[in-house]
């Protein structure tokens, strides 16, 4: 072969081979479907520097336009679910929203999902989809602190780590995770831990699931609790979730509350207790009526890590209780209720918050 038809052959290979890995990227790149339900992430206030600002101004689409680059991380779909501040979540939208990822992700044309949602209740609707959605696919959660207005927003890098985890293989089977100012975390065992802080997600007692920076992420840790593909709750045809009511432990508590929520129609109560799931006297007699009448009593505690275990104070084998072991109040009234979705003993349930 001439020199020069060898050059030409060279450079035709050249440009045949970078052909086929810019069309192999383009194949290769994630579909990734948000799901939006409000929140400070869709935020807006007048200025950049007021504490006062409403939640779900902002729509989903404009979300989106504002974060360079999100777009050569994944191809993205938008779709709003709700437009809500997580103060006013409730076991309705979680179930719409459970019942809309279970419809999305078995196709192949979705490879993960991402919810924004408020940070007020997003370690609920976490759990409970952690619980409730049947993909090893991931579904990421993400917020923010700050509104999309607001001097230092940290919605747009959260909601561009945030694709970028859901658009990661390495994400698969790690359950529900949440990624907020660069962490990935647990449903199971993170917890917002500051009012007002950037970095308000902790998992005390796990720690975390890995980093996400700027699209590259690091995973060093599997959750170690029962999720998604391995739960064994069904909310297909659930249209409605049993009542439980949380009731705040502290020193000369009323036990009333309690006699109220039963009246009041619940099904199960879980005590915020002081301690190890403590209560005063008056409150553990009103607990055990609670437990005659057929409500699930469930112990936890309003400290902020550490476990709640059986029979350590109070007599759990006795007085019918459940201990809620890793699960904060918030979490444990979650998996009471599906566990109340059919009858269970309190020994089944507490055989579930062994496991969940
Ligand atoms: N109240 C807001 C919410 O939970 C707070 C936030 O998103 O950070 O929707």
């Amino acid at each position: 072969m001439k020199r020069s038809h060898r050059i030409w052959a060279v450079f035709i290979v050249f440009v045949i081979s970078i052909g086929c890995q810019y069309a192999f990227c383009q194949e290769k790149k994630a579909n990734v479907v948000i799901l939006a339900t409000g929140g400070t992430i869709a935020g807006a206030a007048a200025t950049g520097a007021q504490s006062s600002y409403t939640s779900g101004a902002v729509t989903i689409d404009a979300m989106v336009d504002a974060v360079p680059g999100i777009k050569d991380l994944a191809n993205i779909k938008g779709e709003q679910v709700a437009n809500v501040g997580s103060q006013d979540m409730s076991f309705d939208i979680m179930l719409k929203l459970a019942k809309r990822i279970n419809e999305l992700l078995p196709s192949q044309d979705v490879d993960g999902i991402v919810v924004t949602h408020g940070t007020d209740t997003m370690e609920e609707t976490a759990f409970f989809l952690n619980l409730a959605v049947k993909s090893d696919k991931p579904v990421i959660l993400v917020g923010s602190m700050r509104p999309s207005t607001a001097i230092s927003a940290d919605g747009p890098l959260n909601l561009y780590n945030a694709v970028a985890v859901a658009a990661d293989p390495q994400a698969r089977g790690r359950g529900v995770l949440v990624v907020m100012n660069d962490w990935i975390q647990g449903a199971h065992s993170l917890t917002k831990t500051s009012t007002t802080a950037v970095q308000t997600f902790m998992s005390p007692l796990r720690g975390l699931v890995g980093v996400a920076a700027y699209g590259k992420n690091d995973f060093f840790n599997v959750p170690a609790w029962k999720h998604t593909t391995s739960s064994e709750f069904d909310i297909a045809n659930v249209t409605k979730m049993p009542r439980v009511d949380i009731i705040f432990a502290c020193a000369d508590m009323s036990p009333d509350l309690i006699d109220a929520s039963v009246n009041n129609g619940a099904k199960g109560i879980v005590i915020a207790g002081v301690g190890n799931g403590n209560m005063n006297k008056a409150s553990v007699d009103a607990a055990a009526r609670a437990v005659k009448r057929g409500v699930v009593v469930v112990r936890s505690s309003r400290v902020v890590t550490g476990t709640v275990g059986r029979n350590v104070e109070i007599k759990d084998d006795d007085l019918g209780f459940v201990a809620s072991d890793e699960l904060n109040p918030q979490k444990s009234r979650i998996l009471l209720s599906l566990a109340l979705l059919k009858p269970r003993t309190a020994n089944q349930i507490q055989e579930l918050f062994a496991t969940y």
